[in-house]
């Protein structure tokens, strides 16, 4: 593999993965904005601050958001 190929493909893989992880943050936003209009705030403490959780499945992949507080 000569060094040009290996740059070309690094290129292309860091563009696929900007591009995903950008629709990704857009449904994150929506799915936030539909459950939190005022910004992520924890059902039990109130908490404002979350991980952003992923989860692989066989079929599909989900991102949940879980509170930094009560973990
Ligand atoms: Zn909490």
């Amino acid at each position: 593999m000569s060094n040009k190929v290996l740059k070309l493909r690094k290129a292309s893989l860091y563009e696929f993965t900007q591009n995903y992880s950008n629709k990704i943050n857009n449904c994150i936003e929506f799915f936030k904005s539909m459950k939190w209009p005022n910004g992520f705030s924890c059902d039990r403490c109130g908490c404002h601050k979350y991980y952003l959780v992923k989860l692989v499945g066989k079929t599909k992949t989900s991102y949940v958001l879980e509170c930094r507080s009560c973990k």
